[in-house]
């Protein structure tokens, strides 16, 4: 008993054809048009897999397979087929398209599960049309802010009024819809989205959690002068001890962090940004990951000191702005055991990984127990039309979440 590979590769390609841009990308940005037909289209699969199939007030699209006993806390499993502006064909579709591939097998098989299972398409998992993503599954779990449904996208549409145009009436007293113990497990397969599957050389990995980012902001602030007439002993320059602390992390990061963490700076501001003006002032931002919270504990005190020492060194004062500080979610150890025996069986010996983007699956960590399957994705390439994974690949992830989900929705205990 396995998937289908023809008729998940036939709905891969049919999904990729709806928001096309170019040969091989897309974009369905969420509650678009694109996103409308993308969420019709996929109702559809899913209806002919045997769910019953709705689409909520905040536009995510939930089947639901009715379970023997009903006393029982449900399996979820699911992602989402919104994309970036200049996406793939892969993030999120693979998973989302996955999950009702393994309903349709069972239906083939004649499986009927003992606790009920619901699959869903989160609804814009990306972000990128109101900056601020995975909102259906925030929603879900009771993890909406104030004000979210009157943020603006670039155009002025609001989030409420883009739901209208999507077709669903918003009401946020319906979020939270699942609590604590109403889900037995939660299941994401998605492509890896980064390059250690592919140095690896294995098409599957079993994901051990999502390590949270700290997100900083580190302004520096020195003295303005002309770049002709300050002599250098003179200078309080904030782009040299920029350019010292990014160095000096980079460092750090490499020298003592383990194999799971990665540090950034991916952004710079300079004032008055002059080429014959001395910086008098840089902002920079820091992107911090590690799996292991303590030893990440450990690095940013680290990066303090750093940023302390070399302020002082260059006669610069400094502040320090936390903009995110999430904490890792670990995957459950039972379902991951669950996956390692099925992984055995299937002969695909995949090695363990952490992931460092979020994914749905972050946000439905806080009301269930979740585990995570990855698969390979060429040269770690992803948020871009150039991302692309093999079928074969999808094919024994897809096989692993079957399996896996077979397990748990006939476990009783
Ligand atoms: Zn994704």
């Amino acid at each position: 008993m396995s998937i289908n590979r023809s008729r998940l590769r036939r709905h891969l390609e049919e999904l990729a054809e709806i928001g096309k841009i170019g040969d091989t990308g897309v974009c369905r940005l969420a509650h678009s048009k694109e996103d409308r037909q993308a969420v019709d289209v996929v109702k559809g699969w899913m209806e002919e897999a045997g769910l019953s199939a709705k689409i909520d007030g905040f536009g995510n699209l939930i089947g639901r397979m009715e379970g023997e006993n009903h006393e029982l806390p449900i399996l979820m499993l699911g992602s989402h087929i919104d994309s970036q502006p200049y996406g793939g064909r892969f993030d999120g579709t693979a998973g989302a398209l996955g999950a009702i591939e393994v309903i349709h097998t069972m239906k083939d098989n004649g499986i009927k599960p003992k606790r009920t299972i619901e699959v869903i398409c989160f609804s814009d998992e990306e972000g990128s049309r109101f900056n601020k993503g995975v909102f259906g599954v925030r929603a879900l779990v009771g993890m909406l802010e104030e004000g979210e449904l009157e943020r603006e996208d670039k155009s002025g549409v609001s989030r409420r009024e883009a739901l209208k145009e999507f077709g669903v009436e918003t009401d946020l007293k319906e979020s939270p819809v699942y609590q604590k113990g109403d889900i037995e497990a939660f299941l994401e397969l998605h492509i890896e989205q980064g390059p250690v599957l592919e140095s690896k050389n294995k098409p599957v990995g079993i994901v051990s959690g999502i390590s949270g980012p700290i997100w900083l902001t580190v302004t520096l602030e020195g003295f303005a002068g002309h770049a002709g007439s300050v002599p250098m002993n003179l200078r309080k320059d904030a782009m040299v001890g920029a350019s010292e602390i990014i160095s000096k992390f980079d460092r750090m990061v490499k020298e003592k962090g383990k194999d799971t963490t990665v540090g950034t700076v991916g952004s710079v501001q300079v004032f008055p940004n002059s080429r014959n003006i001395i910086p008098e002032k840089v902002e920079f931002t820091i992107d911090l990951r590690d799996i292991d919270l303590e030893h990440r504990t450990k690095l940013e005190q680290e990066l303090y000191t750093i940023i302390e020492d070399t302020s002082t060194a260059n006669e610069l004062s400094y502040s320090i702005r936390e903009d995110t500080k999430s904490n890792p979610r670990y995957c459950a150890d039972w379902i991951k055991e669950i996956m390692a025996e099925e992984d055995e069986k299937l002969d695909l010996d995949s090695p363990v990984l952490m992931s460092g983007p979020f994914h749905d699956a972050l946000f439905m960590s806080y009301i269930s127990d979740y585990g995570m399957i990855f698969v390979r994705c060429e040269k770690g390439i992803s948020h871009n039309p150039l991302e692309f994974a093999e079928m074969d690949d999808i094919e024994k992830g897809v096989n692993l979440l079957y399996k896996t989900a077979l397990r748990i929705a006939e476990k009783t205990g």
